[in-house]
């Protein structure tokens, strides 16, 4: 016999059948507009409604390079990505015809597919297709692109949508084709790739957020919606049946998410076909319409990406890392980190503009999601730094493949408005769980292994190596890039005089104020900077301080000043050398003579042919050029007579023994440099003269000019206008 339920308990329980009954009634609400909206669905959705076929709205909007053309292959627009792989902007490429931009052996290619999509009315199915294209607009280096065709009907109008991605190095199927697309990657539409038996290859990030199915729940299964089998009510029929006759359908279907959830979707589906004709593969993209407020959608997708590259964030990225080691930790798997440093880039920001820095930046996205596969993620969490996130990862050697991937696609040339540039990358990569066993070490390691890459003067690629000297330099390295932006550099000028103490010119020393370490010498941070690329930027500053500062002092009388500027081998190197000295010249407006450009005596006399070829048009204008530290390297006379230079500068290492009277052979050697010096027609000055003594013996040797702590240290520009104004001033009334 049941005891009878005391008060209490009877309360609960009316209040719990309440509960019930109200979510009966919710449901059957829910049930009711459901059953409305799908009714009304199954009416709108008529092909002649032309209804919104997200693909094309998500290609057109997003970053792979993608063009529209009319029938007859004249273009109508082209996104960003598309202007700059055909080195054009759109108002000169609006009304051109494909064929014409095209490579010459490739017109038949497009010919014959505007013949097919002009003859097919009524086929709507992608076609996809290889053919060479310029590459980056060179115009005799042509490599094989993948061309994706599909198009669009409008009533006015039908157009087509030409896609395009550079091919894989070692093609693969036409569905490993289309998956290097990467289509719709980080669009906020859902995409699942179907290949020919209708299971999903690849989905985006996007579908994982609207249906709450992780990738491994879905990839390999029989597609929802798609397949014949779930073909049994009307609306699928109808979908099945267009799909099957024009290859494309849109419209709105109802789906379950992960958790049950009903929800309506506007779904998107086209077939693709390979050059002979058979269907491969089904794309199918959808939108949440239970959710569609665009202004939430944007705001969070701003908190979680890049503005301008639309790649993940900083803080999506340490959301998917800590994700992904907490995976890894679990099923055993291994995971890569490789943390991305463009080389060069910050000369172009700076000398070009932001403009054109931020294509740039685009265009180095987007080469960097075509070297990854669909599952790894790369973000942008700086300036110029890129991480990538390779989940399941065993083999070292795959991470090698898609790295060397990455730096072949960065080796070529991007075209940016009218500029053509070359963007390096130095590639640094730290394993998961090798190298470190949580989120914070692995970016670390990777971080120190990308320095360690950059040693190698730049697209280069390294692997941690635990013990390596990475870490401390790596800090050194990277701190260069940052110190150039915040301003810690800062010039000391030391006085050149003639043996009478008159002021001829001043050598511009470099100092760094570190924000830790103090002052940091240029020996210890000029060959950092030499290796990780710092220098051109950071050459380039000097020398129009320099420059600035010797146009201030003539402004403030003080004569006559030669200021001499140290060049490293890596600034000699650039091919653009004489052009960036050139204008930082101009802009300062100091005379040509004023200048002189020191090299060391090793740099000169081994620098390739084109090195010295560099330095003479600069000094067809007037600039000197000085060899420095003379005596410490191979000269070779012969050489070094057909070499442009003006001045010798005696290595500090000779002078100093110059003091010690029993040393007849330094004072030899010393007499040497000066006569042979002066036999070359060129002036001889002294480094690292201390002494009176070392002094009077230099001045005996005709030594023409004197550099050392005797006559002057390093000193700042108002010092040196204080120590040297009034002996001007005493000079000029002579
Ligand atoms: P350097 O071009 O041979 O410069 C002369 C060095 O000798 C300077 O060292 C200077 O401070 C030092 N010095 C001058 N007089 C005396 C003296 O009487 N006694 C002694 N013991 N030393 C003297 P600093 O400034 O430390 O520069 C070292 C080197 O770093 C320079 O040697 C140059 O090769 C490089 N460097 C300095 N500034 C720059 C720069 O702006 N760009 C490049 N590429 N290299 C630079
Ligand atoms: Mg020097
Ligand atoms: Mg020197």
């Amino acid at each position: 016999m049941t005891s009878p339920l005391s008060a209490t308990q009877a309360e609960d329980l009316r209040s719990q059948l309440y509960r019930y009954a109200q979510d009966i009634q919710d449901l059957m609400e829910q049930h009711m507009r459901l059953q409305a909206r799908y009714q009304a669905v199954l009416q709108s959705n008529s092909r002649d409604s032309l209804p919104n076929d997200l693909l094309l709205v998500g290609l057109r909007q997003g970053h792979a390079p993608c063009l529209v053309t009319d029938l007859q292959g004249f273009i109508v627009t082209a996104n960003a990505t598309a202007q700059a792989l055909l080195g054009a902007a759109m108002a000169q490429l609006e009304g051109f015809s494909l064929l014409q931009l095209a490579p010459h052996s490739q017109r038949p290619v497009l010919q014959h597919l505007l013949t097919q999509c002009q003859a097919a009315s009524a086929d709507d199915a992608a076609q996809l297709t290889q053919l060479s294209w310029f590459d980056g607009r060179e115009i005799d280096s042509i490599s094989p692109f993948d061309l994706l065709v599909m198009p669009e009907r409008k009533p006015d109008a039908s157009q087509l949508i030409w896609v395009f991605t550079p091919a894989l190095p070692s093609a693969g199927d036409a569905l490993a084709q289309l998956q290097n697309f990467n289509l719709l990657r980080h669009s906020s539409h859902g995409m699942h790739l179907l290949d020919a038996q209708r299971q999903v290859c690849a989905i985006n990030a996007a579908a994982c957020q609207i249906t709450g199915f992780e990738p491994d729940a879905l990839l390999g299964k029989l597609a929802p919606m798609v397949t014949p089998e779930h073909s049994d009510s009307a609306l699928h029929k109808t979908l099945w049946h267009d799909l099957q006759a024009r290859g494309s359908w849109s419209g709105e279907v109802f789906n379950r998410r992960s958790s049950g959830q009903i929800y309506p979707e506007w779904k998107s589906l086209r077939l693709v076909k390979n050059n002979q004709g058979e269907v491969f593969a089904t794309i199918t993209v959808f939108a949440d319409n239970a959710h569609p407020d665009p202004h939430s959608q944007q705001l969070s997708r701003m908190a979680y990406h890049d503005a301008l590259t639309g790649l993940p964030n900083r803080r999506l990225f340490d959301d998917r890392l800590a994700q992904a080691v907490s995976q890894a930790q679990r099923d055993g798997s291994c995971l890569s980190l490789l943390f991305v440093d463009l080389d060069h880039f910050k000369p172009i920001n700076d000398k070009l503009g932001h403009e054109v820095g931020d294509l740039v930046l685009k265009e180095v996205a987007q080469r960097m999601k075509r070297a990854i596969r669909l599952s790894d993620t790369v973000a942008r969490i700086g300036g110029d730094e890129f991480v990538v996130l390779l989940q399941n990862t065993a083999r070292q050697e795959d991470v090698q493949t898609i790295a060397n991937n990455m730096l072949t696609r960065f080796s070529q040339p991007i075209v940016a408005g009218q500029h053509q540039l070359m963007v390096g990358a130095s590639i640094g990569c730290a394993r998961y769980p090798q190298d470190a066993s949580d989120e914070a070490s692995l970016i670390k390691c990777a971080d120190a292994a990308m320095y360690t890459a950059k040693r190698f003067g730049g697209n280069h690629f390294s692997f941690y190596e635990s013990g390596g000297d990475h870490k401390a330099l790596a800090n050194l390295g990277l701190d260069l890039w940052r110190a150039i932006e915040r301003n810690e550099f800062h010039l000391l000028y030391q006085p050149q005089v003639t043996p009478a103490g008159h002021l001829r010119g001043c050598e511009a020393l470099i100092r760094w104020q570190h924000p830790v370490l103090g002052v940091v010498s240029p020996q210890t941070f000029i060959p950092i900077a030499e290796t990780n690329g710092a220098i051109l930027p950071l050459g380039d500053w000097v020398l129009s301080t320099a420059c600035r500062q010797l146009r201030d002092w003539q402004r403030s009388g003080l004569g006559d000043l030669t200021m001499s500027v140290n060049v490293s081998p890596r600034q000699l190197r650039d091919p653009d050398f004489a052009q960036r000295v050139c204008s930082i010249l101009l802009a300062s407006g100091i005379e040509p003579a004023a200048l002189e450009l020191e090299i060391t005596e090793t740099e000169a006399l081994q620098s390739t042919q084109d090195g010295t070829r560099r330095l003479e048009p600069l000094r067809a204008l007037g600039i000197k050029i000085a060899i420095d530290d003379f005596g410490t390297g191979f000269s070779s006379l012969s050489r070094l007579q057909s070499m442009p230079i003006d001045r010798l500068k005696i290595d500090q290492s000779f002078v100093r023994d110059l003091a010690d009277a029993g040393n007849d052979r330094a004072r030899a050697i010393s007499q040497c440099f000066v006569s042979m010096g002066k036999a070359m027609g060129m002036q001889v000055v002294a480094e690292g003269v201390e002494t009176s003594e070392q002094l009077q013996v230099l001045t005996d040797q005709g030594c023409s000019l004197i550099q050392g702590y005797f006559t002057g240290k390093p000193m700042t520009g108002p010092a040196l206008l204080a120590t040297f104004a009034n002996a001007a001033s005493a000079t000029s009334t002579l």
